[in-house]
């Protein structure tokens, strides 16, 4: 029924990268897995790498996150909260805007990517 999964991964027998096929998983998360390389057929125990679900799924809790506002800085790894959306996000980015003035790229939750102002200078 099941597919065999194949995935490419620096060999640690042959030291190529080569199509490994997965043949079993040792523990329960399956953090560590049995491959088979394709090229020289050695079975290696490896890592299993290719979980990378944390990008699309954020767990974040308004407790580690900074309350945005216009007027402060942010750095780019940052956990922040809009008070008005209810949202949290994570800054991926940082820019200039066209007017010279400063902008973050925030991934929220609920509202998705969003570029907000930061670093905003009160006019005197
Ligand atoms: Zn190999």
């Amino acid at each position: 029924m099941s597919k065999t999964k194949y995935v490419t991964l620096l060999c640690p027998s042959c030291n190529r990268e080569a199509k490994m096929e997965i043949v079993g998983t040792m523990d329960a998360e399956g953090h560590k897995a049995w491959y088979r390389c394709t090229r020289c057929h050695h079975s290696s125990m490896m890592g299993v790498i290719a979980a990378k679900k944390q990008d699309t799924v954020l767990k974040l809790t308004k407790d580690e996150c900074i309350s945005y506002s216009p007027e402060k800085s942010y750095t780019v790894g940052q956990s922040i909260y809009h008070t008005d959306w209810d949202d949290m996000g994570k800054v991926t980015a940082k820019e200039k805007t066209s007017n010279g003035g400063f902008a973050i790229l925030v991934t929220f939750e609920k509202s998705g990517s969003r570029r907000l102002i930061e670093n905003l200078q009160a006019e005197a």
